[in-house]
């Protein structure tokens, strides 16, 4: 129970959304697919990234 060190504001949550296949970066690395994303019923900023499923098909040599 105790968060001293966590001082993130939970009124806002960061979603990290792959700009290549819309999936949802959730904790632990795992990305889902969100079917209707709720960016605007609910305090949530998008930001958008890439999966490493998409880095890989764009960047396969690295
Ligand atoms: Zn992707």
């Amino acid at each position: 129970m105790s968060s001293k060190s966590q001082n993130i504001s939970k009124r806002s949550r960061l979603v990290l959304m792959c700009a290549g296949c819309g999936r949802v970066k959730f904790p632990g690395d795992k990305w889902k697919r969100v079917k209707p994303v709720p960016v605007s019923s609910a305090r949530i900023d998008v930001s958008h990234g890439i999966c490493p499923v998409c880095f890989a098909s764009h960047y396969p040599e690295l």
